[in-house]
C-alpha cells in the first residue's frame, strides 16, 4: 500500500507494520525504484501487487 506523505509517498509493508518515507517522488515507478535500493520487494500474491520492507515478510506473507 503506497499513501501520499508530504512532498513524497510513505510505503507500507502488506505484512508488518514497517513503512518507508520516500521524499520528493513523483510518480509511483520513482517510489518503487527508491524502496527496491532499500531493500522492499514488490510482489505479487492471488493476481494483488503487494509490497514488503523483506524477502522475510513476503515468504511469511505467502505462506499464510
Ligand atoms: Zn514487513
Amino acid at each position: 500500500m503506497i499513501d501520499k506523505a508530504h512532498n513524497g509517498f510513505q510505503m507500507h509493508c502488506d505484512n508488518c507494520s514497517d513503512s518507508i518515507y520516500i521524499p520528493h517522488a513523483t510518480t509511483y515507478k520513482e517510489v518503487y525504484e527508491e524502496a527496491k535500493s532499500s531493500g522492499w520487494i514488490n510482489r505479487q500474491i492471488d493476481g494483488e501487487w503487494m509490497n514488503f520492507c523483506g524477502d522475510e515478510c513476503y515468504k511469511e506473507r505467502r505462506n499464510v
